[in-house]
């Protein structure tokens, strides 16, 4: 067992059993024993790795769709260019060399990065020291006047969840507890609970397993809530689905899917984002929302393609086969290209984002 583990078996018998979005929030947030705390978790070495650092054309055309947005709006000054968990800045980094030509963008930009963890900040200093980012602790110091260009690639997963089982008697609640070995283990809550689902959750049947973040519903509410009174567009790109259903809690550790209950702390928990919740979210906030279409089908759409015939241009074979295989892996509906989806949120009564159709818009 780990040490945080040690100190949650502990808490565990001295309060009883914990719900799956405290213990979430103790392994990745806790300041010292946390997941997030001291580490970067990415690249070949660490834990994962996402699409920026598998082809530089992922930050290069999310910076062109921004930098488009910013155009269509005339040209706001000043205006924020936000991202939400930027892990080592490299898809900024990429959106940002991209955007270099468009005159004016870069002069009227103020860079606001939202990280929790001190590791990654260090990393994001020293890939973006030339733009003056600020840093932010949560959404709720972001600057309140102001157009914000906002992008998300992989922050909503690791926001927690709550799980429920379809008993005999209604839903219950998964929790976590420990045995007498002092080991963590599932059980569930005595009570059940009311949870207002829809007609299809609520028809699931015994055992079902249903998945609710209300911290992903808050996040989306507060982006939402931003976008529709200052004005601009929210981009967040991440696996999942359009429902409910399914147990997709997970733990990845050296690039392996483990038990989340094994190493608490010392492995990355994430779950599958449910963009039919988190657009409904947003979109009782006030915004319109666009999407999810697949990852495969946006980087299509913005040009991905040639984007790639451009890189290759003059290279030797080997780097051209480099470059073509990052691009398959984003796109590939076998790789990330299905799995991921792209959600946009903009202003009622604004054209639809780069990479979206007027259909697109939920309730269209
Ligand atoms: N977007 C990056 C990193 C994804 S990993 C990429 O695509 O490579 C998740 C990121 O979110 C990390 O930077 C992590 O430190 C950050 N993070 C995790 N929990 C957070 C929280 N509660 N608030 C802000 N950032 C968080």
């Amino acid at each position: 067992m780990t040490p945080l583990g040690e100190r949650l078996v502990a808490q565990i018998r001295a309060t009883g059993p914990m719900d799956l979005a405290s213990f979430t929030t103790l392994c990745l947030g806790h300041p010292v024993l946390g997941y997030y705390g001291s580490r970067d978790p990415l690249g070949v070495a660490g834990d994962f790795v996402t699409a920026p650092e598998i082809s530089q054309t992922f930050g290069e055309l999310i910076g062109l769709a921004l930098a488009q947005r910013w155009l269509d709006l005339g040209r706001p000054a000043p205006f924020h260019l936000v991202e939400l968990g930027p892990g080592r800045g490299t898809l900024l980094a990429d959106a940002l060399r991209a955007t270099a030509t468009v005159a004016g963008f870069h002069g009227s930009m103020k860079l606001q990065l939202v990280e929790t963890s001190p590791a990654l900040r260090a990393r994001q200093a020293q890939a973006l020291t030339e733009h003056g980012p600020v840093w932010h602790e949560d959404l709720a110091s972001l600057p309140g006047d102001g157009p914000l260009l906002l992008v998300a690639n992989e922050f909503l997963d690791v926001l927690p969840i709550r799980q429920y089982v379809r008993t005999e008697q209604g839903w219950r609640e998964r929790l976590i507890t420990a045995d007498q070995d002092g080991e963590l283990g599932l059980t569930l809550s005595a009570r059940t609970m009311p949870l207002d689902l829809d007609p299809a959750a609520a028809a699931l049947p015994l055992n079902a397993v249903i998945e609710l973040s209300p911290a992903r519903s808050a996040v989306m509410a507060e982006i939402a809530g931003r976008i529709a009174g200052q004005g601009g567009m929210a981009v967040l790109i991440d696996y999942g689905g359009s429902d409910p259903a399914g147990d997709t809690f997970q733990a990845v550790k050296g690039h392996e899917k483990i038990d989340p209950l094994t190493f608490p702390g010392e492995a990355d928990l994430t779950s599958h984002v449910d963009f039919r919740a988190a657009g409904l979210a947003a979109a009782k906030a006030g915004v319109g929302v666009f999407g999810p279409v697949t990852q495969g089908e946006y980087l299509g759409r913005l040009g991905i393609m040639t984007r790639l015939f451009a890189l290759v241009r003059g290279r030797d074979q080997a780097r051209m086969l480099e470059l073509e295989s990052g691009v398959r892996r984003l796109i590939d509906p076998d790789a990330m290209g299905e799995l991921f989806k792209v959600m946009a949120l903009a202003p009622h009564d604004t054209p639809p984002p780069p990479g979206f159709l007027a259909e697109e818009r939920l309730g269209a």
